[in-house]
């Protein structure tokens, strides 16, 4: 197909050039920002449906570079998987969550969850579990104030192993969320043989939840099937009253969305805290 036409090919290997080079450019600051302090933490608090309380915060990797500026996790995470930097980066991003947790047990929000993203890669490390049972340890959180949230394409890499070690953390007392679901390939029948304690219904079926019966079926389904296997149901990316209206009705259990609010420094945390925090 490359040589189908001179054009053609110069185009192709232009744009191909350029998005390796920025590729190159990202995986190159990317190395030397975790020493140089270029990342923070952002909390998005997630609502308990049935009290209307604040229930616990996800954790989201933000990225001020020098160099490229605000640099979103939708560009570097992938480059820091495929260069594995994303090992040191995913302990990082894990411990100081738990440090933010820990925080808030102070102030007495010890009932709060702090969720964090994990990537495959970190999962597959053979001292993932030793790492996740020395962070809680040093920063003497209770392994129930942790969730760890993964997604459907772990279970393509080596399913017994990562079955085996997701087990294993949560007889520790650690939960496990399955992120973006609905958006993978998984079976529904093979969704009962994985070691999970919350279903995370990806934000793609509520965001056309007012207009679309369709994606209103699919989330009643989602949520009764999650309700079935004994699972919390959580939906992300809740931006208005009649999807929250609806999730409601549905029984779902928590929300997390722009409604309720962005995902804030842990400065900001507090304000939101002082307002709609317990005392
Ligand atoms: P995700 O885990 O599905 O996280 C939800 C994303 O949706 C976040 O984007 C969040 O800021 C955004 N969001 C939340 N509520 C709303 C809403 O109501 N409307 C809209 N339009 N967006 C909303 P963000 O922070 O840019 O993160 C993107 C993705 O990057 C995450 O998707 C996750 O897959 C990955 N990511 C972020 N932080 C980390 C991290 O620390 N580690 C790893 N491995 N991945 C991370
Ligand atoms: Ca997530
Ligand atoms: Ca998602
Ligand atoms: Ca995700």
């Amino acid at each position: 197909a490359k040589e189908a036409g001179k054009g053609i090919f110069v185009v192709y290997d232009k744009s191909m050039h350029t998005e390796f080079k920025e590729r190159m450019m990202i995986e190159k600051h990317l190395r030397s920002a975790l020493d140089n302090e270029e990342f923070e933490l952002f909390y998005q608090p997630q609502v308990n449906l049935l009290t209307g309380d604040i229930s616990g915060f996800e954790a989201l990797i933000r990225w001020n570079s020098p160099d490229l500026g605000f640099v979103s996790p939708l560009s570097f995470i992938k480059i820091a998987e495929d260069s594995r930097l994303i090992i040191p980066i995913g302990e990082w991003v894990l411990r100081q969550a738990c440090h933010f947790m820990a925080g808030l047990c102070r102030q007495r929000y010890n009932d709060y969850r702090i969720a964090v993203n994990i990537s495959v890669i970190q999962l597959l490390q053979d001292n993932f579990i030793p790492s996740v049972l020395g962070i809680l340890t040093e920063t003497g959180i209770s392994p129930k104030c942790l969730e760890l949230e993964i997604t459907e394409s772990v279970f393509m890499e080596s399913f017994e192993r990562i079955v085996d070690k997701l087990e294993y953390l949560q007889s520790k007392g650690i939960r496990i969320a399955l992120d973006d679901f609905g958006t993978g390939y998984s079976s529904l029948s093979y969704l009962q043989q994985l070691p999970i304690s919350t279903l995370k219904i990806d934000k793609a079926f509520i965001d056309p939840l007012s207009e679309n019966s369709y994606s209103q079926s699919f989330i009643k389904t989602m949520v009764s099937l999650g309700h079935e296997m004994g699972l919390e149901v959580v939906a992300e990316g809740v931006e208005d009253r009649s999807q929250l209206a609806f999730l409601k009705k549905t029984g779902c259990d928590k929300v997390q969305g722009y409604l309720i609010s962005k995902p804030l420094s842990q400065r900001n945390t507090q304000d939101l805290l002082k307002r709609y925090g317990h005392d």
